[in-house]
């Protein structure tokens, strides 16, 4: 019989329910204890530029902490922050927003979490297209809403079509997020891509669009970068157009984010951001204005360099036995199907079932973590994430190629 729970003992909220680390931050564990134990595993989870952030912003940051910018800022963002910002919406995007219609978080995440608190009552609906951040669908579980995952074909290229948009809106769905580029599957929307899809959410008002920018820089071939607000302009007011500094200027550990939208939901917004973290860092906002109004042709080489490096990888994988990856348009993740290798035996005796067996055994075996597509939304795939060195890259490639051909 089991013992009997002691009252002192801790009761997580049940809000949580089942929702626990994420499953990404659990398989990185798993690979850096391996790491430790003196394997020589190479870690390709974590989306997670491997670049440093940019010198004139380590600048601007110590400058703030001479001046003495080290107290409580404004609730959701300095007066220059969000003058930044509101330029940066301008001039990149062709988007005029007021001071009051912009807000500012530690990180886009929390930008992502304070509209999803301010706005989501229990049994609200939001429409994730999957594959999609795996922190999507349990924000949504903790505000009380109940994620509608929509399964996005390769053969479409991991975009959602307007017939599939237009059968998963219910009258209690609140929110679409459109993640282009995405994470995980490098899938970015052009304008013409994007139109029909939002023509769909025009034609029900009670839904309202978040747009997660968070990769706009990360973007290639040449392609122009294209944001819902500004594609249907009649859908702007009902539209939060997310980013943050994390990704373009390899700043992850600022933990600055920006959004910008209809100043009634930025109010909401706020108050859940007062009662959470009052600000962002305040030398953190410092050295996002000068990200953003300092010179971008870092942004751009870095760009080149990510391409180089997709460029490789996908030519790797789709040269590995069993697997198949399409070309993404952006951010720095491949998402391969692994369907080929499903059903094949692991010279170490496994029978490869899932996407998961196949992570498990590239892990286990072969030294390589990545992260499998059903944590992701989408079966049967797996996520590389491509930031990290070309040597890393290299070796884990061929490894990943040496793995595939050991079950054939
Ligand atoms: N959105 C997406 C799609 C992401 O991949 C990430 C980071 N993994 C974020 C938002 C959050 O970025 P941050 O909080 O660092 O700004």
């Amino acid at each position: 019989m089991n013992a009997p729970i002691p009252a002192t003992a801790f009761r997580a909220a049940d809000r949580l329910g089942a929702i626990g680390v994420s499953e990404i931050v659990r398989l990185t564990q798993e690979a850096n204890q391996l790491k430790r134990q003196g394997q020589p595993v190479i870690v390709l989870g974590l989306g997670e530029p491997d670049f440093d952030t940019p010198a004139h912003i380590l600048e601007a940051a110590q400058q703030a902490m001479a001046r003495g910018e080290t107290h409580y800022t404004v609730l959701d963002g300095t007066a220059e922050l969000k003058a930044a910002i509101q330029h940066k919406f301008k001039h990149d995007n062709g988007l005029d927003f007021a001071l009051n219609e912009i807000t500012a978080g530690a990180g886009a995440k929390q930008i992502l979490y304070n509209a999803l608190m301010a706005s989501v009552n229990p049994g609200d609906e939001v429409i994730l297209p999957a594959p999609y951040w795996t922190s999507y669908a349990d924000m949504v579980l903790i505000a009380g809403g109940v994620p509608v995952v929509v399964p996005c074909t390769e053969a479409n290229g991991f975009r959602i079509t307007p017939e599939q948009l237009e059968s998963a809106i219910t009258p209690r769905t609140r929110w679409v997020f459109i993640n282009s580029p995405s994470n995980p599957s490098g899938a970015a929307y052009s304008a013409e891509q994007l139109r029909p899809v939002l023509e769909v959410v025009e034609r029900h008002p009670q839904v309202w669009l978040l747009a997660d920018d968070i990769y706009e820089h990360i973007l290639y071939d040449g392609r122009a970068f294209a944001t819902p607000a500004a594609v249907l302009p009649s859908l702007r007011d009902r539209t939060l157009t997310v980013n943050g500094v994390s990704k373009a200027y390899a700043m992850t550990g600022w933990r600055l984010g920006y959004g910008a939208g209809p100043k009634a939901l930025i109010a909401a917004m706020a108050v859940v951001q007062s009662q959470a973290t009052s600000c962002p860092s305040s030398i953190s906002q410092a050295a996002a204005v000068a990200a953003l109004t300092g010179p971008q042709d870092v942004v751009r080489e870095r760009c080149q360099a990510f391409q180089d490096r997709r460029d490789l990888v996908v030519a790797a994988l789709n040269a590995s036995p069993g697997l198949r990856c399409r070309v993404p348009e952006g951010a720095f993740y491949t998402f391969a199907s692994c369907e080929g290798v499903l059903g094949r035996t692991t010279p170490g005796g496994m029978l490869l079932r899932t996407d998961a067996d196949f992570c498990a055994y590239l892990l286990r075996e072969h030294h390589v973590a990545v992260v499998p597509g059903g944590v992701l939304g989408l079966a049967p795939y797996f996520r590389i994430s491509y930031a990290a060195s070309t040597a890393d890259l290299q070796e884990a490639c061929a490894r990943i190629q040496r793995a595939c051909q050991a079950l054939f």
